[in-house]
């Protein structure tokens, strides 16, 4: 992917950040979103660059229409148009579907579905005439299995599967494919608050017996974004250890 502009937003930690390294090994020109935390962006920035790609970091809300379209318009300026789209800024406020207040639920739905529809719909026409994109959304396994605490999360996540395989139908034809990645447990401060009792509990439903890595993510969203995958489209490719066989 020498050249080819790609943005990842909430690429300034976690998963995001992994698959914003991986794809400046890859050659790419990275543009990395982020929300809120200057610092961890930075050293994004920093890494991204070691990796001896261009890079440029962009604070903004995924879910905010001028925060996306302020997001796009300093992209172009900086790289060109975006070629490579990774839809992974997301966010959880779990609690049990008794108790979940309604700005629990909206706020995950905002991030999470918003974001990608938004992010999508910034990218999607520039992708048509140039007859070549790559469109990926971080799902999760949770969006396939479900999880009891986490109705808001979960229905999002699923969510994003259903926007995947239609977006991929409507844009087939014009070389652009678009997939989901379906992760499972990564060690990153999304799930840094479980506890220990929990997370071995987890572990207990993984056949692999452990949480992933950012790093593994990021290869399957390198892969995916790669020359290599253009006939794989409207997929989702879970990253989890065995949690959720098909
Ligand atoms: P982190 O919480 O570690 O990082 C989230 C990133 O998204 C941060 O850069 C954050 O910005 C950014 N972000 C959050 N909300 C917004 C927003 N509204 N607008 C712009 N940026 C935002 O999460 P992970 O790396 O763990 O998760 C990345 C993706 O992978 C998410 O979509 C998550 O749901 C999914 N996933 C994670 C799993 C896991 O086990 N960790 C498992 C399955 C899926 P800032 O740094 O400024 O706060």
């Amino acid at each position: 992917m020498q050249g080819r502009v790609a943005v990842v937003t909430g690429g300034g930690r976690g998963i995001g950040r992994a698959i914003a390294v991986k794809l400046a090994r890859e050659g790419a020109k990275v543009a990395v979103s982020y929300r809120a935390n200057d610092e961890a962006a930075k050293e994004t920035a920093a890494l991204v660059r070691d990796a001896g790609a261009e890079c440029e970091v962009f604070r903004g809300d995924v879910a905010s229409a001028g925060d996306v379209a302020a997001l796009f318009e300093g992209v172009e300026a900086a790289f060109g148009k975006p070629e490579i789209l990774v839809n992974n800024a997301g966010t959880t406020r779990d609690n049990i579907m008794l108790r979940m207040k309604e700005p629990e639920f909206d706020e995950v739905m905002e991030t999470n579905l918003k974001g990608a529809y938004l992010c999508t719909q910034a990218v999607l026409r520039s992708m048509v005439r140039a007859r070549w994109g790559r469109i990926i959304n971080i799902s999760s396994v949770v969006g396939i299995l479900g999880n009891a605490g986490q109705a808001n999360y979960a229905a999002s996540k699923a969510g994003l599967l259903g926007l995947t395989r239609s977006v991929a139908r409507e844009v087939a034809a014009r070389g652009i494919t678009v997939n989901a990645v379906a992760p499972g447990y990564v060690e990153t401060e999304l799930t840094g608050g479980l506890e220990e009792s929990v997370k071995d509990q987890i572990r207990g439903q993984i056949p692999m017996g452990r949480f992933g890595e950012a790093e593994e993510v990021a290869e399957m969203v390198a892969f995916l974004a790669g020359e290599g995958a253009g006939y794989i489209t409207g997929q989702t490719l879970a990253v989890d250890g065995g949690m959720a066989m098909q």
